[in-house]
């Protein structure tokens, strides 16, 4: 398994190399400004005490304050917190909002919780983070296997501790607790607004009808697949955790939506194929997003990709060598850096509302949205052009000479 914060440093390092860089920036920008490990000791349903360990490494703070999700896991590990916080400074960055990057995780594993445990582990973690946080210093957000109710919680454990009302310290919040329209579709939706610009800008040739396979069909993957659907192009290929299913003349979007929510799973659905979440891969489609997990474009499978266009919904769904070989073999990938950024774009959105008590409706917030992605895409272009290199490397690049500058 490649180290993902080996991977994040060189991504940066390649960028740096050809754009020629601040050396000592770049050195700066490869080591978190701050690492914080705290233990929670939790008092369980059964009377006894158990310590979970939580962290948060807080990347660069020169564009604002970090931001970045918590996720609860079992294997979430320093390295993995260190990267994810790193991506997160660059994704700010590519898509102009003015924070920096951070992220954070406990280690555990929700399912096993109570619904009280997990909200007294939730309370644990703003207990003993709070004199990191705050809406000038650092946001979190959900991530993997967290939401808004958990959000909710530690917003509230926060505010009791440090007497600061504002909802700005936490974003991911439900609507009723000064949540944002739209923040659920963004993801998506921001993914589709930059696939316009790559057939508009004719980056990659398709025909009228693409077929595009994705790789997952949780938050992000199901609102990517209702809005590319409505432009036309045919969504041929899904897939869970179980296995993902296939017909080559199209899937019924609102039909598998139906099946899954009847069955819990999407095999078996009528008029399709099973297959796995390795043929899915490597189906003859035009476009292919992974939408789902990290590290599933390796050496391996990255060789019988057969799509021209790869759009990175996921983070760090592909390694290093699997990059090298879509570069030679003329496959455009579409970073993940510029490809999810609507997600933080619109949280940016959420705590911009909050700090100036305002309210937007959805329309306002995904026609800001449509319009900074699309700035985005046009700023990384210029430099994938300028520089004649991957999308990869122009969005590094282009993130790279904004956090420098403000480094000052
Ligand atoms: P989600 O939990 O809603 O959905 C994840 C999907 O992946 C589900 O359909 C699940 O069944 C599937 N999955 C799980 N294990 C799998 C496996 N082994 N093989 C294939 N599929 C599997 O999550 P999401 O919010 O849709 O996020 C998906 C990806 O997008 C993640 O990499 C996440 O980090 C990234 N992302 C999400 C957002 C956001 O706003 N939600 C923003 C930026 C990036």
């Amino acid at each position: 398994m490649n180290n993902p914060f080996e991977t994040a440093k060189a991504q940066l390092g390649a960028a740096a190399k050809i754009a020629n860089l601040d050396k000592d920036k770049v050195e700066q920008l490869k080591n978190p400004d701050r690492y914080v490990e705290v233990s929670i000791p939790v008092k369980m349903d059964n009377g006894q005490q158990k310590i979970f360990t939580g962290f948060r490494s807080q990347h660069n703070n020169a564009r604002g304050p970090y931001k970045g999700g918590i996720r609860y896991h079992q294997d979430v590990n320093l390295d993995e917190v260190r990267a994810l916080s790193f991506w997160m400074s660059f994704k700010n960055a590519v898509v102009n909002v003015p924070f920096g990057g951070g992220k954070g995780g406990i280690i555990v594993n929700p399912k096993e919780l109570s619904v009280a445990e997990l909200e007294r582990l939730s309370r644990g973690y703003a207990k003993k983070m709070f004199p990191v946080f705050g809406p000038e210093m650092d946001v979190p957000a959900p991530d993997v296997n967290t939401n808004g109710q958990i959000m909710g919680w530690m917003l509230d454990e926060y505010q009791k501790i440090t007497g600061n009302n504002s909802k700005a310290t936490f974003t991911g919040k439900s609507l009723d607790n000064g949540g944002s329209q739209g923040r659920e579709e963004a993801t998506g939706f921001g993914g589709v607004y930059v696939f316009e610009e790559v057939v508009k800008n004719k980056v990659v040739d398709l025909p009228a009808g693409s077929k595009i396979a994705i790789q997952g069909f949780g938050n992000v993957a199901t609102f990517f697949a209702q809005a590319a659907e409505k432009l036309g192009y045919k969504v041929v290929a899904l897939s869970d955790s179980k296995g993902g299913i296939y017909n080559q003349a199209g899937l019924d979007y609102e039909k598998v939506l139906a099946h899954k929510k009847s069955t819990g799973v999407l095999k078996d659905f009528a008029d399709s194929k099973n297959i796995t979440n390795e043929e899915l891969l490597e189906l003859p489609v035009e476009v292919l997003v992974p939408a789902a997990l990290e590290n599933v474009l390796t050496k391996d499978s990255a060789e019988k990709v057969q799509a021209k266009l790869i759009i990175e919904m996921a983070n760090g769904p592909t390694t290093p060598e699997a990059d090298e070989i879509f570069y030679r073999k003329n496959i455009v990938v579409i970073p993940d850096i510029l490809a999810n950024s609507g997600g933080v774009c619109t949280s940016y959105f959420e705590w911009y509302q909050n700090m100036n008590n305002e309210v937007w409706d959805k329309n306002q917030v995904l026609e800001k949205l449509s319009k900074q992605i699309k700035q985005a895409f046009a700023d990384v272009h210029e430099r994938q052009k300028k520089y004649n290199t991957t999308f990869r490397n122009a969005a590094y690049i282009l993130a790279a000479e904004r956090i420098i500058q403000a480094m000052g």
